[in-house]
């Protein structure tokens, strides 16, 4: 069995000296309620950066020398757990490993005849149930209002901007390759895309392409980007603060913003939150969500990057913008 564990807490940008790789024989003889599980798909995200320090948070840090851990997709190879039987696929927080012991706390039956089974870890997953419960629980979409999303062609984000369509917002996506913008134009019917790269002025920009301003901002990234988009927001505005991955690896102390006068003067509201806040929402996210894919009215991409060997560079690559929709590997 191979397994990688946190070696060092990133200094800034996670490097794979980050990273140890280790083989060694598991003890596979399975006690009452254990199962035996063999990792088909394995999630990296963006979130895993705040438990690689040690920074108090809402999820405890990852232990140094200890396996990581993230969202998997496994087969029972065997199975000494009534809930579970061998042949079967199980979503759940997993180690880093290529075959693992679990007692099946936290396991979900995942269906590989209902979608792929890399769904379960997007679209299907937790990256799908972030973009449903942020933007409807917090940003309250009424139709015809304009909704801007940055980080829009990544996992959670192509999935807010096809939700706003659904529910007839204007929707104005920020990306980093004209090649994401096309993407979501194209693929995910955004009404306009704008590459932050390449825009000089992305106050204006966005100005541009929300002429009747901003009601709803769905924020993945924070920093500049965020505050360009907030100088635009219209009275009552809802700002959902999902994600900050443009300030992730910084290592200096956090600036002041200067863009509270936006807030004050649009009575607006700036709301953080985690998915698991939303659990009572997940059976009608999930239902909503699997019937707007089986009618089409949802797409989603996936980067799927091979051999467990690669799965730190997929977590790395994150930072560079190298996927499109939801990195995931598979083994
Ligand atoms: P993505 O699939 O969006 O992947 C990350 C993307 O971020 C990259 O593809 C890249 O796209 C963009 N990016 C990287 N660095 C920067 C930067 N410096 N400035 C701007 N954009 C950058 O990841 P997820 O969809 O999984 O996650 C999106 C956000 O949501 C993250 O901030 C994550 O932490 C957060 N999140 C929060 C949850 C919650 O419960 N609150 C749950 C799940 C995710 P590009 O080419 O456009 O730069």
């Amino acid at each position: 069995t191979k397994t990688i564990l946190l070696k060092n807490r990133p200094e800034g940008k996670p490097s794979i000296s980050d990273f140890e790789f280790i083989s060694e024989e598991i003890d596979t003889a399975l006690a009452k309620g254990e199962l035996l599980l063999e990792t088909k798909y394995v999630s990296v995200d963006p979130y895993l950066r705040g438990r690689m320090s040690d920074a108090k948070s809402y999820v405890p840090p990852f232990q140094l020398n200890k396996p990581i851990q993230s969202g998997v997709v496994a087969k029972v190879l065997e199975s000494k757990n009534e809930k579970f039987a061998s042949g079967d696929y199980v979503s759940g927080m997993l180690n880093w490993q290529t075959q693992q012991v679990s007692h099946g706390e936290g396991l979900t039956k995942v269906d590989p005849s209902k979608a792929p089974l890399s769904a379960y870890l997007g679209i299907l997953g937790m990256t799908g149930l972030t973009a449903y419960t942020g933007l409807t629980q917090i940003g309250k979409p009424k139709a015809g209002e304009t909704l801007v999303v940055s980080g829009a062609a990544g996992a959670v984000g192509s999935v807010v901007g096809q939700i706003g369509k659904i529910l007839g917002l204007k929707v104005i996506g920020i990306a980093g390759t004209d090649e994401k913008i096309e993407l979501l134009k194209n693929k995910f019917g955004f009404d306009a895309g704008i590459n932050y790269k390449t825009t000089k002025d992305m106050k204006a920009a966005i100005a541009e392409a929300a002429p009747n301003g901003v009601d709803i901002y769905f924020d993945n990234v924070g920093g500049p980007i965020s505050d360009a988009v907030l100088v635009n927001i219209n009275r009552l505005a809802r700002i959902i603060v999902c994600g900050a991955i443009s300030v992730y690896n910084n290592t200096e102390a956090p600036k002041s913003l200067s863009v509270q006068p936006f807030l004050v003067k649009n009575s607006a509201l700036m709301q953080g939150f985690i998915v698991s806040n939303y659990t009572d929402k997940f059976p009608e996210a999930m239902k909503n969500l699997s019937t707007w894919l089986a009618e089409d009215k949802l797409k989603y991409s996936e980067t799927i990057v091979k051999g467990f060997d690669n799965i730190p560079n997929a977590f790395i690559d994150l930072f560079e913008g190298k996927n499109k929709g939801k990195m995931v590997v598979e083994l």
